[in-house]
């Protein structure tokens, strides 16, 4: 049986035409799920019982379980052990941000792999291997999962679990259907991708022309120093990547983020930064600077804070906008790099 949130509305109108039904219950269907977060078919009051039982017969018709959700004492960030129809199990994180509890905006990290295989030497979903990729409903079933019982998202990152230009196919068709003005209705410019920097499939997004936010997970600065820590950089060095990067703002005129982990002794020197600074000149950018955040089995530690503000500066003071992440629900190892979903706790 075919999983229902893997249609796009108009794949699913088509269903419904060939199953004898009117296109027009596609548009309540979708509604149900993406609009009142409802995946019991019996609770979906306006349709007829006979296509209610042609889709139970037919479709899955739910959204992934939440089998788990640890919240942080700290900041309220709250990570969910999802489970899929295969039993297997992904994690998703939902983060808070701004001042006072009505001006907050939630952000949530979703996942596009069942693991990576990419194999980043600081984090800990690389450690797990790829198990598998998501399809596209499986990637937009986390955000149902997710506001079904906490309300409307604001942003979507895909910064959890894997590769999301390894699974191109399914994160674009995922980006289609979270952007339709029927469903969840998200604008793309709410929307982030963090890629380690596949080089044709960031050309392949491009060509797209989709005014999302593209991150790059750069780290280093230099091949020597990148082609240990993100071992992709062999495949697709610095020069190729920027080249990349540089076709993707000329195609969609938009800022692409930079992302760099800050690790104690390995990439956080003054002279690092003049490095980034130099190579990231006159580019259309931001950096943003993740503190290294412990994982188990590697030996990376966090800066000082000197070190992380001195970073900061020196990369603004050559005209480099830059923001040091904020560390989200470190008490529950929710942070970048730190999911792996595992269930039997933070172990
Ligand atoms: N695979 C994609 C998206 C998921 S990782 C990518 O690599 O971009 C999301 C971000 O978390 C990436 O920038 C990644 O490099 C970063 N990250 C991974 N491990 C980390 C760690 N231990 N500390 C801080 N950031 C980490
Ligand atoms: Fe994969 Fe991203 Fe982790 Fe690297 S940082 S192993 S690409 S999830």
């Amino acid at each position: 049986m075919e999983y229902i949130l893997n249609y796009t509305r108009e794949e699913l109108n088509s269903l419904l035409k060939e199953g004898g039904f009117p296109a027009y219950r596609g548009k309540q269907i979708y509604q149900w799920l993406y609009t009142k977060h409802v995946d019991d078919i019996n609770e979906m009051t306006n349709l007829p019982v006979r296509l209610k039982q042609w889709i139970m017969d037919n479709y899955i018709c739910s959204f992934p379980k939440v089998i788990r959700e640890q919240v942080s004492k700290i900041d309220g960030t709250a990570k969910f052990l999802l489970e899929l129809v295969d039993e297997q199990t992904i994690e998703t994180v939902l983060m808070f941000h701004g001042g006072k509890a009505v001006k907050q905006r939630k952000t949530l990290c979703i996942s596009s792999q069942v693991g990576c295989p990419i194999g980043c030497v600081f984090c800990a979903t690389g450690k797990m291997g790829l198990k598998r990729n998501l399809s596209a409903g499986e990637i937009v079933g986390q955000i149902l999962a997710v506001s079904k019982a906490h309300g409307k998202i604001d942003n979507i990152v895909y910064m959890g679990m894997g590769e999301p230009l390894l699974n191109y196919k399914s994160v674009l068709k995922s980006i289609k259907i979270i952007t339709d003005e029927v469903g969840l209705n998200f604008s793309s410019r709410k929307i982030t991708i963090s890629t380690c920097g596949l080089v044709p499939e960031i050309k392949k997004l491009s060509e797209e022309k989709i005014p999302l936010t593209l991150a790059i997970s750069l780290h280093a600065a230099n091949n020597e120093l990148r082609n240990v820590l993100v071992p992709i950089n062999k495949k697709y060095p610095l020069e190729d990547l920027l080249q990349a990067v540089k076709y993707f703002i000329n195609k969609t005129n938009r800022k692409v983020t930079f992302e760099y982990i800050l690790v104690k002794d390995l990439n956080d020197s003054i002279s690092h930064a003049k490095e980034l600074a130099v190579l990231l000149k006159g580019l259309l950018c931001n950096v943003n600077i993740i503190p290294a955040n412990q994982v188990a089995g590697t030996a990376m530690k966090r800066p000082n804070g000197r070190v992380i503000a001195n970073f900061a500066q020196m990369l603004q003071s050559k005209g480099i906008e830059t923001v040091v992440r904020s560390e989200k629900g470190a008490d529950i190892d929710a942070a970048c790099g730190q999911l792996k979903a595992s269930t039997n706790g933070n172990d």
